[in-house]
């Protein structure tokens, strides 16, 4: 390859987006520096639009930021994708750069997850439209609401971004290769009704809500459908997240509300452990009578919250990136992790996407920081992946 990324360019966009605020919800100003960069290398206003506002719950202050750059060679349209929002621990993140990592100043999270990403695909376009290097058209999708639920990727049609044939996710935490799988989850809800009287009165007379739960919950443990789940060829995870619910300590408890999640890569495990929960909640209402024979009763619902996806390596995006990892220094590998990503929602959306990392290290954490080697890395490779072949 002909051209270099300018590296004090590539820095200077991290160090600015890292010092940008936006969290889930309200990604403005981080969007706006998005703009304003991609602006002063060349991109048109008209190429700019947010999109999927209407398709977001009203927390939302903006849609995902899309970018539809014109192609100067004829090939099917490239997509890269990186999210904008960060956890709240980032708030009010000052970045400070030490020695080869750019780190957080005072006691915060650093937010170079995901603005590491971002930032590289920012590099990327200002290198390829300031060095005229030719290129397919390329979408940008910079997506709002990632960390909370990927809720951007969700509000995202494929059309809003000129119905790309392939994406390239930037995100993570860690060195990895090219993600070709990662798991579905499922998030479930567990309604629980029992009956109420007087804790001293009439203890006999009254169905504990708090019981059945814990009957069914304990039950669960004990036959290893709880935490790790490796029955067979059945495996996964399942938690209990939250429990609320009772109103006074002397009235026997007759509404308790649970809620968890399961996971798995298997979308047949995945049903078969929510099914195994729904069921053993149902069974410890059936079986826990007052002194009437009178039991409780469970509403249980489930939420897909994400599939789970599996690329074969013949896929043209895994072959693209396998080719393009070694000219940009970086191993050709790929993985399958055990996390849900905007990619897991493209790719249920008919977009072949593969994900990678653009340097960040212990995402969600004080200890948070971006290794600029890897950074640079990252800008190269998705340079090299935008550019024609
Ligand atoms: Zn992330």
């Amino acid at each position: 390859m002909k051209w270099k990324i300018d590296k004090q360019t590539a820095v200077q966009n991290l160090m600015d987006l890292l010092a940008a605020d936006g969290p889930s919800g309200n990604e403005g100003p981080v969007a706006d520096v998005v703009k304003q960069k991609l602006l002063r290398a060349g991109c048109k206003p008209e190429w700019m639009r947010h999109t999927g506002l209407k398709r977001l719950s009203n927390e939302f202050t903006i849609g995902n930021l899309v970018v539809k750059i014109p192609g100067t060679v004829k090939a099917p349209r490239l997509m890269f994708s990186a999210h904008l929002d960060t956890v709240p621990i980032c708030r009010g993140a000052v970045p400070v750069k030490k020695g080869n990592r750019i780190v957080p100043q005072g006691k915060t999270g650093l937010g170079g997850d995901n603005r590491a990403s971002v930032a590289a695909i920012v590099t990327m376009a200002q290198t390829v439209l300031q060095n005229n290097l030719p290129h397919p058209p390329i979408t940008l999708l910079f997506t709002v609401g990632e960390e909370n639920g990927l809720h951007g990727a969700k509000a995202f049609e494929p059309a809003d971004g000129g119905n790309p044939a392939m994406c390239f996710n930037l995100d993570g935490s860690g060195e990895r290769g090219g993600v070709i799988g990662a798991l579905g989850a499922i998030r479930w809800e567990a309604t629980v009704r029992g009956k109420s009287v007087h804790a001293a009165v009439n203890p006999e007379g009254g169905v504990s809500s708090v019981i059945i739960a814990a009957n069914a919950i304990a039950w669960l443990k004990a036959n290893g459908w709880f935490g790790r789940i490796n029955k067979g060829s059945c495996k996964g995870t399942a938690n209990v997240g939250t429990l609320s619910g009772g109103e006074a300590d002397n009235q026997v408890m007759d509404y308790l509300r649970v809620t968890g999640e399961c996971r798995s890569h298997n979308p047949a495990s995945l049903q078969k452990i929510s099914k195994v929960w729904k069921t053993a909640f149902e069974k410890a209402a059936r079986s826990l009578k007052n002194n009437q024979g009178e039991c409780g009763a469970v509403e249980f619902y489930t939420a897909s919250d994400y599939r789970g996806f599996r690329l074969k390596t013949s896929e043209p995006v895994v072959k693209r990136f396998l080719r393009a990892a070694p000219e940009a220094g970086r191993k050709a590998y790929t993985e399958i992790i055990s996390a849900g990503l905007d990619a897991n929602i493209l790719n249920e959306k008919g977009i072949p996407t593969i994900t990678f990392d653009a340097g960040n290290f212990h995402a969600h954490d004080l200890n948070e920081y971006v290794a600029i080697p890897r950074y640079l890395e990252a800008c190269t490779l998705t340079a090299v992946l935008a550019t024609a072949e």
